[in-house]
């Protein structure tokens, strides 16, 4: 759905013209998994897929928002009335992002809002960050604010934090707000300083595919909830406020001090491990050898099955698969237990990938990924 049809649908919906149309794209992260909560380093690009918003100004304090992905009619709810935790549904998305804003100080007296995405929802690709964005880059455009993407991104996580609930590091809203095209965003979440890396794969005859797996298994919560209590507590142990502060040269030493916690040792050897992966990617692709990344992800996967122990048999089966049929480099991406990998590939070896993806799930009798090419794409902007 485009700028025109987003457009229509407000008319229709609300009887009046929007006074413009804003788009914010889902993401996927490169490389840098879990490093979020750990004060490390995190490397996401933009996907084609964007979250489109036709919105008006409203004076009267009613905030109108209807998505055209959900059934029913617009839900009419008053700004003096937003307060977190009171709302269940996707409407605690945008309306929290108003709260938020309100809550900065910031004059937003109310909206009408129309929307629409192409972003798969659930599939670990950041829906729900497209979402808060693009109402937080429409109302900034509408009210003047004069925020900043990295601003409106902190805004955007207070909302799905404290106003939705969900606890999501910043990493998913910046790069909503501040990818741009044919680049990587270097985020370092400590400072929040960033930086766009070039990785125009299209230019250089290469491909990335994101391989859908469809599946989220039910224990996912509790366990991010381990993971990042794990780290913790091996950030105490050393003696340092977050494993970031392990340098990648003093692992060794750092693990010996560990040797009673296994547990705890494997996933501070993740985390320190990944963040040295991030500044390599990062070196290699500011060098030219975008190829050379390949083997890098790969590795990352392997640290994320076995030390982080948060993959599973499909996205194991994923990425073997395509490592197997010529990828340069595969790894689940996101949270882990489902969701989705990310393959770098020949632009020639494709077909051939896809292929066999497709045969080695309709062996195993694993539900058929869904597999598209993700082409690093431009941050949210105003699009009509
Ligand atoms: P992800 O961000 O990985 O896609 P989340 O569970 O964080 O998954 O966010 C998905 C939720 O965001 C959906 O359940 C829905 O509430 C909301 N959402 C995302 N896109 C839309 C949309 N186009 N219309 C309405 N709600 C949406
Ligand atoms: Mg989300």
């Amino acid at each position: 759905m485009g700028a025109q049809e987003v457009t229509d649908g407000f008319a229709a919906l609300y009887g009046a013209a929007p006074e413009g149309v804003w788009a914010a794209p889902g993401r996927v992260n490169l490389i840098g998994e879990h490093t979020d909560y750990n004060d490390g380093f995190v490397m996401p690009f933009a996907l084609p897929h964007d979250t489109l918003a036709a919105v008006a100004h409203r004076d009267d304090g009613v905030l109108r928002l209807h998505s055209a992905d959900v059934p029913g009619g617009p839900v009419e709810l008053r700004v003096a009335d937003l307060a977190p935790g009171s709302d269940r549904e996707w409407t605690a998305y945008p309306a929290g992002v108003v709260w938020a804003l309100r809550e900065a100080g910031h004059e937003v007296p109310g909206a009408d809002v129309h929307l629409t995405s192409t972003v798969p929802s659930g599939a670990g690709l950041s829906s729900s960050a497209a979402l808060e964005v693009v109402v937080a880059l429409a109302l900034n455009d509408l009210y003047d604010l004069g925020l900043e993407g990295g601003q409106l991104a902190r805004l955007c996580q207070r909302a799905e934090n404290v106003y939705v609930g969900a606890p999501t590091g910043i990493m998913d809203q910046t790069a909503s707000a501040c990818c741009t095209a044919g680049h990587a965003l270097f985020l370092d979440t400590r400072d929040l300083s960033q930086r766009q890396i070039p990785f125009d794969l299209a230019a250089e005859g290469m491909r990335l595919l994101v391989v859908d797996t469809r599946v989220k298994h039910a224990h996912s919560d509790g366990e991010y909830g381990k993971r990042r209590a794990g780290c913790e507590k091996g950030a105490a142990l050393l003696g340092v406020s977050a494993l970031r502060d392990v340098p990648h040269a003093r692992l060794d030493a750092a693990l010996d001090r560990l040797g009673d916690e296994p547990e705890v040792r494997r996933l501070v050897r993740h985390i320190v491990t990944e963040n040295e992966r991030v500044e390599r990617v990062v070196a290699l692709l500011e060098s030219g050898r975008t190829r050379a990344i390949g083997p890098v992800l790969t590795e990352g996967h392997a640290s994320l099955r076995d030390d982080f122990r948060i993959s599973c048999p499909e996205l194991d089966l994923a990425v073997d698969t395509a490592l197997a049929a010529g990828a340069l480099g595969a790894r689940m991406t996101g949270g882990g237990f489902g969701g989705s990998a990310i393959v770098l590939a020949e632009e020639s070896d494709v077909p051939a990938i896809t292929k066999s993806l497709e045969d080695a799930f309709t062996t195993a009798d694993f539900t058929l990924p869904r597999v598209f090419e993700a082409v690093p794409s431009a941050g949210a902007r105003r699009v009509g």
